[in-house]
């Protein structure tokens, strides 16, 4: 990092601290050249990596893409569009502090689902349907049987129902 006072390269990091929810990292440093103290500022979302989807191509990681599925899959239910926000930031988190070139979209999608199933099982199931791409009631069942297996208690998200009536 160069000083921004003698343009030296020598310049040590005395602390580093988040900022912004945990989406900026500032960082303080000395100059070991002229003592100058200068903040550096990393975004974490510059550091996105690229979507490796399952047919073989990448995409760039897009924020309202990934939004709104979220908000696809909490239509009706109770959630509040600040923890869909939250849910989203938790994720980001996730995905810029692997430090991965790519991150494969299944991947990015079981992020999604673990914060998803700690807030509403239903918006959870649908989520999985489309990221999973379900293709019966089987595979709902097997889903909330997951779950149950799971067992970690509900976070007042309403009584669970499946998203679509299982058929027998
Ligand atoms: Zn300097």
């Amino acid at each position: 990092m160069r000083c921004p006072k003698c343009s030296e390269h020598k310049s040590r990091v005395i602390n580093s601290r988040q900022g912004r929810e945990g989406r900026e990292v500032r960082r303080r440093r000395h100059c070991e050249e002229c003592g100058h103290r200068f903040t550096t500022r990393e975004r974490l979302d510059e550091k996105f990596p690229k979507i490796a989807k399952r047919d073989g191509r990448r995409e760039e990681y897009a924020r309202g893409k990934l939004e709104g599925g979220i908000q696809k899959s909490c239509v009706k239910r109770r959630v509040s569009e600040e923890a869909i926000q939250r849910l989203v930031e938790r994720v980001e988190r996730r995905l810029a502090e692997g430090g991965e070139a790519e991150v494969a979209s299944d991947a990015l999608g079981g992020f999604v689902l673990d914060e998803l199933r700690a807030l509403d099982l239903v918006a959870a199931s649908r989520f999985a349907s489309v990221f999973r791409d379900f293709k019966s009631a089987a595979d709902y069942e097997s889903f909330f049987a997951a779950q149950a297996e799971a067992a970690e208690p509900p976070q007042s998200a309403g009584p669970a129902e499946p998203a679509e009536p299982p058929e027998r």
